[in-house]
């Protein structure tokens, strides 16, 4: 078990020597407030591992601050990285820079910045991946601080997705917040489509994966980005990215209306040879028409979002475009991960 997961970069390679063991990537869009608690309690918890590590915060063009307490943290502590994205690209983007740019050679951890994930989690994933997993997520047990309707809809969207998803299945009540090895996270990455669904893309990814279950918290401060429409289109993102089964719904109702239309059509005949024709029928024909004009607009729609996918995809834009980056600086062993007998022996996964 413990073999399949040995990564593919290891310490003999010199270009391997300056990498940090762990990287945390963290995807953040206006967070002044939270960043500085952010990162002491992610330090604290980071340093309880006994791995080296660093932390590469994304900044995903925000409007007020963070870019400098970014930088101040980067000033105080040799071990954060910071990626200035050009401007605002959304959370799935700013998160696959974050990725880009972690530098850690045998897994990355990715957390919001928002302390919902707590950062002493990360202990836990750690501990599970240790034991031979490559993927480590965390799941939710409660949700702190969200509408009964917001718990609803998420988990019949989960229930939804599951049911439409085929081979590739979501993990429910899990969102972003996970560990990957980086074999993991180099294969998440060789993964370019412009429209990123991660929560899709890290289940297309497979690999051997365990859930650690936790209590995510209240934001600590500032607001949710979230809105009911940025929902309705992240799930509509999650289904079209995930399967094309919509499509076959117009088939399937083009069947339907057309069997119905004959049995109808039917009906109208014999009843016309029996009775004549008194021509009447208007609501009947309205009704029919609506219908079906619906029923045509909507089809129409879905395959719209799949053209439109289709669309943005041929264009080839690269995902997003780096404003700055300044990395962390080499871990203070000046050795490789993994090198020295006591983070050998920390690592726990290398035989
Ligand atoms: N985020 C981002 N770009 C965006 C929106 C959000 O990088 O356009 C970051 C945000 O700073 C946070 C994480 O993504 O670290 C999750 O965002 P949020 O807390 O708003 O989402 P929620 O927890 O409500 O799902
Ligand atoms: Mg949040």
């Amino acid at each position: 078990m413990l073999k399949t997961t040995i990564p593919s970069i290891g310490p003999a390679r010199p270009e391997a020597t300056a990498r940090p063991a762990l990287s945390v990537v963290v995807p953040a869009f206006d967070e002044q407030e939270v960043l500085p608690e952010f990162h002491r309690r992610l330090a604290a918890a980071m340093d309880a591992i006994g791995l080296s590590w660093e932390v590469v915060y994304v900044n995903d063009g925000s409007r007020d601050a963070t870019l400098a307490v970014m930088l101040a943290l980067r000033a105080a502590d040799p071990r954060v990285a910071v990626v200035n994205l050009s401007r605002n690209f959304g959370k799935e983007i700013a998160l696959t820079a974050g990725l880009d740019h972690a530098r850690g050679s045998e897994a990355v951890v990715v957390i919001d910045a928002d302390l919902q994930d707590p950062p002493e989690v990360i202990a836990d994933l750690v501990a599970a991946w240790r034991e031979g997993v490559d993927v480590a997520y965390a799941q939710r047990r409660v949700r702190h601080g969200e509408g009964l309707i917001k718990r609803a809809t998420a988990a019949a969207f989960y229930r939804l997705m599951q049911r439409i998803g085929g081979r590739v299945t979501l993990p429910k009540d899990t969102g972003d917040f996970r560990l990957m090895s980086r074999r993991a996270v180099d294969a998440l990455l060789t993964l370019r489509e412009q429209h990123r669904f991660m929560k899709g893309l890290f289940a297309w990814v497979g690999f051997p994966s365990r859930a650690v279950l936790y209590d995510r918290a209240p934001r600590a401060a500032g607001r949710t980005k979230w809105n009911w429409w940025k929902l309705w289109n992240l799930s509509l993102e999650g289904i079209t990215s995930f399967t094309v089964a919509p499509l076959k719904v117009a088939t399937y109702l083009g069947l339907l209306t057309a069997a119905i239309a004959l049995v109808y059509g039917t009906v109208v005949v014999v009843k016309t040879l029996l009775f004549g024709n008194p021509v009447a029928g208007y609501p009947s024909l309205m009704t029919v028409m609506l219908f079906l004009g619906g029923v045509q607009l909507i089809t129409l729609g879905i395959i719209g979002e799949y053209l439109g996918r289709v669309f943005n995809e041929t264009k080839g834009r690269p995902l997003y475009l780096v404003e700055r980056h300044l990395p962390s600086e080499p871990p203070s062993t000046g050795a490789a991960a993994g090198d020295q007998p006591a983070e050998r022996a920390a690592l726990g996964r290398v035989a």
